[in-house]
């Protein structure tokens, strides 16, 4: 079943994008954070959107048609990009778990130190994993294609890693 201008994809409701203007989400929130930390507590629902789009069965949509940061990288790319061809590194099997285990485990033992300091400290730390994330995808989108961060991006390797779970329990339980 297969209807996207029906709205219907899948069996799933079908969202409508937003990658035209969603980019001002992630200028909007990273600027207001800098003021007032707490804000940075958005940033959870930046990494847990794709995870429950993924498990209502909608796959990875987030990524198509919502993602503020693949949006903005995608904005910014288009108009500065020096268009370099990507380092071999990149195609490399293990380069993608790899680069997913740094920085998950990352964030991971970063909130293990800053939750027990309260909300502020604990906003501004996610902030700032946010902020360094964003312009390594910058980087990447202005030195080789716009989106080339969504190659090696670990929370859509994240939900692509779900998406394929999911469907496989799916066909498994048919
Ligand atoms: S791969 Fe990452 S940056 Fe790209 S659209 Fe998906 S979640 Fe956003």
């Amino acid at each position: 079943m297969k209807k996207r201008k029906g709205i219907i994809v899948g069996g799933k409701k079908w969202i409508p994008t937003l990658q035209d203007w969603s980019w001002i989400i992630t200028i909007v929130w990273m600027t207001a954070a800098n003021f007032y930390h707490p804000i940075g507590l958005f940033g959870f629902v930046c990494m847990f959107t794709p995870i429950i789009i993924v498990l209502s069965g909608r796959g990875k949509m987030h990524c198509a048609r919502i993602c503020p940061r693949g949006s903005l990288i995608g904005k910014i790319g288009s108009l500065v990009n020096l268009g370099l061809k990507r380092p071999n590194l990149y195609a490399k099997k293990w380069f993608r778990p790899a680069l997913w285990a740094i920085m998950m485990g990352s964030f991971a033992v970063m909130l293990i130190f800053v939750i027990p300091q309260g909300i502020d400290t604990l906003g501004f730390s996610v902030l700032i994993f946010m902020e360094v994330a964003t312009v390594l995808a910058i980087l990447n989108g202005v030195l080789f294609t716009p989106r080339q961060w969504c190659t090696i991006c670990p929370m859509g390797y994240t939900s692509g890693n779900l998406r394929n779970l999911r469907n496989k329990l799916k066909n498994q339980s048919a």
